[in-house]
């Protein structure tokens, strides 16, 4: 089975539904500058989508550090760093958990606390945990739309997971909308099996799985996707291991007087990477047959130790009553009691997988398959001037009723050539249609 190419994923969110969501939800009285921030935020963080990707970042928490400039200023209070004299100090020393170089001074902190003093962006990120709840959570309205186009090197078979009939307004739901590429952020989590607003807290990675499961054959195509979610990171890392998302990045400017100034930024989101898998299958419609034939066979030694001395009786009376054919016996692998048996194993074909009446009883057989009349039409109509007198005639009424009947069974004439006919109905064909010298060529494999 092939693996398919994915050969472009792309993920936007809805930018509109963004806002309104937004507006709907209300600031509750957050700054006018806050919210421009958060909007630059948003833009310049959802941005990273056109990087054609397969993974979009979403912001749902934010710890934002106005106005820092370079200089000096005591650290933040980690255990490293608090001090009650200079001797607690030292200048030049670097942590990876501090913002800056100690310049070998104690400093006071705050009211109660004195801090080494460092030489850093200042003043130094002053919030250490994630706010709760989550300053973005009402991202959990957002819709992304997904477009993934696959390609199938091995049948050249190329498709997208967005229909000719795909509606804009979709919104994806796994039993009434299973095909709509347009996912609401909160149901992804949701079917992942996690809560929205407490992972928008420290942020996460969500896996979002695309699985393609293609049959390509003409007679049974089908090719689309079905979706899958699950959290990909490890949610029950103690806090000291840095759980959820997050990562930091500043904005620079340049004040009046030349000298910079940052905005640092903590984002805390959440990561959705989109994962294609894939097979693709056509089946050679001859294994197939055999895979059925052998399937019923089997079946048919089963019934058969069922019958045994139980249902003898049954089976007794019916051959009394003259139903099987006295001159042949039944074979293991029949269910119908009107197959006859047969030395190639692709033959031995039932028309039933359990006990019971055999097609061949049917009025539809009778009237579709083996009605001489209606034969004789479906002849003439490819042929009009047919002569009906010929002595070839019967092998084409049989080969006729062949073709009929699996045109009736399986609605195809592709598999004109390849369908398998149960025993029971072969014969009845024959039987109806013999040939003179009563010679059959049985079915030909076409491989
Ligand atoms: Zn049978
Ligand atoms: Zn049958």
């Amino acid at each position: 089975m092939p693996l398919p190419k994915p050969l472009a994923t792309v993920a936007s969110l809805r930018w509109r539904r963004l806002f309104r969501s937004r507006d709907q939800q209300g600031d509750g009285g957050r700054s006018q500058r806050e919210r421009q921030g958060e909007q630059r935020l948003l833009k310049s963080v959802y941005g990273s989508e056109a990087d054609g990707i397969d993974s979009f970042f979403v912001v749902t928490n934010i710890i934002m550090t106005e106005n820092q400039i370079q200089g000096v200023c005591p650290e933040f209070p980690i255990a490293k760093a608090v001090c009650s004299t200079d001797r607690s100090c030292m200048e030049g020393r670097m942590d990876p958990q501090s913002n800056g170089i100690q310049t070998g001074k104690c400093v006071k902190y705050n009211t109660t606390l004195k801090t080494c003093e460092v030489k850093a962006w200042c003043p130094v990120e002053s919030i250490k945990s994630a706010p709760v709840p989550a300053t973005l959570r009402s991202a959990e309205n957002f819709t992304v739309l997904i477009k993934n186009n696959i390609h199938f090197p091995k049948f050249n078979y190329t498709t997208r997971n967005i229909s000719p009939e795909f509606n804009i307004s979709c919104t994806y739901n796994k039993r009434m909308a299973a095909y709509c590429p347009i996912f609401r952020l909160g149901d992804i989590l949701q079917l992942a099996g996690e809560n929205f607003s407490e992972v928008a807290v420290q942020g996460g990675i969500i896996g979002i799985e695309i699985n393609w499961d293609c049959i390509l054959d003409k007679w049974l195509h089908r090719c689309r996707p079905t979706y899958g979610f699950r959290r990909l990171d490890d949610k029950k890392t103690n806090e000291a291991l840095y759980p959820g998302y997050n990562f930091r990045y500043a904005r620079y400017y340049k004040q009046a007087n030349g000298k910079e100034e940052r905005t640092l930024i903590k984002a805390y989101g959440i990561r959705f990477d989109i994962l294609v898998f894939g097979t693709a299958g056509q089946f050679d419609f001859f294994e197939l047959l055999v895979y059925i034939g052998s399937a019923l066979s089997y079946f048919g030694l089963h019934s058969d130790k069922v019958r045994s001395p139980g249902n003898s009786q049954e089976l007794q009376s019916l051959q009394n009553k003259g139903v099987t054919s006295s001159s042949h016996e039944r074979p293991s692998w029949c269910s119908c009691g009107k197959c006859r048996p047969a030395q190639s194993y692709w033959e031995q074909l039932c028309c039933r997988k359990k006990d019971g009446a055999c097609i061949t009883a049917s009025a539809l057989f009778e009237q579709l398959v083996i009605s001489r009349p209606m034969l004789e039409l479906v002849l003439l109509y490819k042929d009009p001037l047919l002569d009906l007198k010929a002595e070839t005639l019967n092998k084409q009424l049989r080969h006729c009723a062949y073709e009929q009947y699996i045109h009736w069974r399986f609605g195809e004439d592709d598999l004109k050539e390849r369908a398998m006919i149960p025993s029971c109905c072969r014969w009845k064909i024959r039987d109806a249609f013999p040939s003179e010298r009563g010679e059959y060529s049985g079915f030909k494999r076409t491989k």
